[in-house]
Parts: C-alpha cells; structure tokens; sequence
C-alpha cells in the first residue's frame, strides 16, 4: 500500500510497544513488527487501487498518486519524531525493493538487457508469498479506480484510532 498508510500502521505499534514493553523489549518488537506490518499491508494491498505499472496518460493514475505522495510526505514530517524506528522499518521493504534494488537492476539491464541479477533480493518475494497462502480469498481491485476509497478509508480509520491512543505529533 501506500507510504502513509504503512506509516500510520507504524506508529500505532510503537505506541503499543513502548506502553506495553520495557526496555529493550520495546524497542525490538516495534522493529520486529514494523517490519511485519509492511508484509502484512502490502499482502492486502490487493483490495485497494494498486496498478502494478505507472499509468503515465491516466490522469486519475497522476492526480490520485500526487495526492497520496503528498499525504504520505506529511505524514513523515508530522511523525518522524519521535515515531521514526518504526516508519523505517514499516517502510525498509520499500525502500529497498524500489529505491534500491530497482534503480541498480535498471542500469544493469540497460547493459544486459538479459540480467536476471537482483531478481531473488526482492523484499516483495516474501508479500508475494504471504498474499498466497494467507490473502487469496480477497477480491483482486487493483484496477479499480474505487479501491482508492478503501484506502482514504483505512487512513481515516487509523488516523482516528491514533486520536484515541494521544500520538504526539512533531509539529503542534
Ligand atoms: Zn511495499
């Protein structure tokens, strides 16, 4: 799913875990879990407008993207402290697979346009897998322009449930 909503995931477990864990316990679970959510999220990504390719002459593809972009840099800058451990862990296997992985396998390929190098370090591999034996049941959206508004409606919903558990924000 998008940046936001592993974000929001993200602070929610931190939140959990520095209220239900002591030290270090706390900080190793936010870490374990973060990284959890993401496979978690990603896995029922599925029921949400998720076109697997840029839809480059799709104005609802552009306009729906520069939105959720800049929801998602917000929600960095009001939530990076003090929730910052757990966004990067929330968000590692992203930043990894398409910051990372993705741009060296192009130059690669640009060479060798054969390369198969990188293919097994995805991250994704493992959500590709979850999805399969956990998520198969759910209905495939990511096509359909309406799965955004299953995900304004996730981010609403953990937006809210964050209300209730007093996040701090950074700015105020
Ligand atoms: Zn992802």
């Amino acid at each position: 799913m998008e940046t936001v909503t592993h974000n929001l995931v993200a602070v929610i477990i931190q939140i959990l875990c520095f209220n239900f864990l002591i030290f270090p316990w706390n900080l190793i679970f936010t870490i374990i879990f973060a990284f959890i959510s993401h496979i978690i999220v990603d896995g029922i990504a599925v029921i949400t407008y998720h076109t697997p390719d840029v839809q480059k002459g799709d104005k609802f593809w552009i306009i729906w993207h520069y939105i959720i972009y800049a929801v998602s840099l917000f929600s960095i800058i009001i939530f990076i402290i003090p929730y910052w451990l757990s966004m990067l862990f929330a968000n590692i296997m992203d930043l990894w697979d398409w910051f990372t992985l993705r741009p060296i396998q192009k130059k690669i390929r640009n060479k060798n346009p054969e390369s198969k190098w990188g293919d097994k370090y995805y991250f994704h591999r493992i959500v590709d897998w979850v999805r399969k034996k956990l998520f198969f049941w759910l209905p495939k959206r990511v096509y359909k322009r309406s799965g955004v508004l299953i995900e304004i409606f996730l981010i609403c919903a953990l937006s809210i449930s964050l209300l209730f558990l007093e996040a701090s924000i950074f700015i105020t």
